[in-house]
């Protein structure tokens, strides 16, 4: 056993069937009397349950939810929330919604509450991102941790295939990240395996067969293991070219990480072997690159850049911008390192069985 450090954060999770039902007393418990519900349309019959039942303890809302936090509907969201005068928000919907939570969070310091319908995981983190510019900013605050994670699978079953596969596949990149980044711990690598297992098993189940609650529960833990794994350790080389691609290129967070992750994964396989054995062993799987590859193929989800619409004179600018800021990553990386993973994820290759030599090295 090697010496390690894990810090390990406060919150409190709910995770059930039916869970949503608790939200006043877990409302009661923060003392929370004014709340400003945030959500996402698609839940917006849920949204209109919950107005409903917490009558006057809703003091406003706020549902102008946008991808990626545009700076401008922050502020639109930080107006709606002082406007309400509120001492809480509530948060339903994707990681895009419980990033505008985590924004009135992080400048109005009042607490959170998140109500995940996705697997994105954003709730477990004290990780917020705000986009100006076209780049897309994230930082590390405690304060924009929710208080309280109630986790209910009954809300996800209305996910449809073509979302549930590319935000499982966010989700597995969690876990993947979190087995080999310099962080890494034997807890967090506990929780980041049976998470791989659990999504593994619960997202092909949730694809063919959205209605089943047991699919959905499987997933939706799977999903929680991620983002708590997430949270106590830093991310490498796939969230960092993920994320110039959803902030600066426009691309859907879920879909990129479906289409980078085998190349990522073939990439680092050679620095962390034991990690992507770990990987594989979890998917049932002999080789992770390939079975992250084809696990893709099989819940539909997006594999190729190309196919996201993506120009392929762009590549080289995000090869650029995925390195301009420090980087660590268990494989020394170069922006021609990069250049060529982007290649592969351009064109949709299955990756090979071993680890292309470094474009540098030739
Ligand atoms: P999202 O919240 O944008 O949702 C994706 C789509 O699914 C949207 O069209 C939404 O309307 C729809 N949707 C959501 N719930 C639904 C439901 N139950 N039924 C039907 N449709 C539903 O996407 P996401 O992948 O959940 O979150 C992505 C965002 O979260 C990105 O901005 C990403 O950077 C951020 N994120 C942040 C962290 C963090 O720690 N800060 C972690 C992961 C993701």
């Amino acid at each position: 056993m090697r010496s390690f450090v894990f810090d390990a954060l406060p919150g409190r999770v709910v995770f059930g069937a039916g869970s949503i039902e608790l939200l006043p007393e877990e409302l009661d418990r923060i003392g929370a009397k004014g709340v400003l519900l945030v959500y996402d349309v698609t839940s917006k019959d849920v949204a209109d349950e919950l107005i409903e039942r917490l009558g006057d303890r809703i003091a406003g809302t706020f549902s102008d939810v946008e991808q990626h936090v545009p700076l401008e509907a922050a502020q639109r969201a930080w107006e709606a929330a002082l406007e309400a005068g509120a001492d809480c928000t509530v948060t339903l919907g994707g990681g895009s919604t419980t990033g505008f939570g985590k924004a009135i969070a992080l400048e109005m310091g009042i607490p959170t509450i998140a109500i995940p319908t996705t697997y994105a995981g954003s709730e477990m983190t004290p990780i917020y991102g705000l986009t100006s510019e076209g780049r897309k900013r994230t930082g590390r605050d405690i304060r924009v941790l929710p208080k309280t994670v109630i986790y209910d699978p009954k809300l996800t079953v209305s996910l449809p295939p073509f979302v549930t596969g590319p935000i499982g596949m966010n989700a597995l990149a969690h876990c993947i990240e979190a087995l080999y980044t310099k962080d890494a711990n034997p807890i967090t690598s506990l929780m980041a395996e049976e998470g791989i297992r659990a999504l593994a098993r619960g997202l092909p189940a949730s694809v063919a067969e959205p209605g089943s609650l047991e699919a959905r529960t499987e997933t939706l833990y799977g999903a929680y293991l991620a983002g708590a794994a997430l949270a106590a350790v830093g991310m490498a080389l796939h969230h960092r070219i993920c994320h110039v691609l959803g902030g600066s290129f426009g691309l859907s967070h879920g879909d990129v990480n479906s289409v980078i992750l085998p190349h990522v994964a073939r990439f680092n396989a050679e620095a962390v072997p034991e990690a992507l054995e770990r990987v594989a062993r979890a998917m049932g799987a002999d080789d992770a690159a390939l079975a992250l590859f084809d696990l893709a193929v099989s819940l539909g989800a997006p594999t190729s850049l190309a196919g996201l619409g993506m120009r392929e004179m762009d590549l080289d600018r995000v090869a650029e911008m995925s390195l301009e800021e420090p980087l660590w990553n268990p494989r020394p990386v170069d922006t021609s390192d990069v250049r060529a993973i982007l290649d592969d994820a351009f064109h949709g290759r299955r990756p090979s069985r071993a680890a292309r030599p470094s474009p540098m090295a030739s």
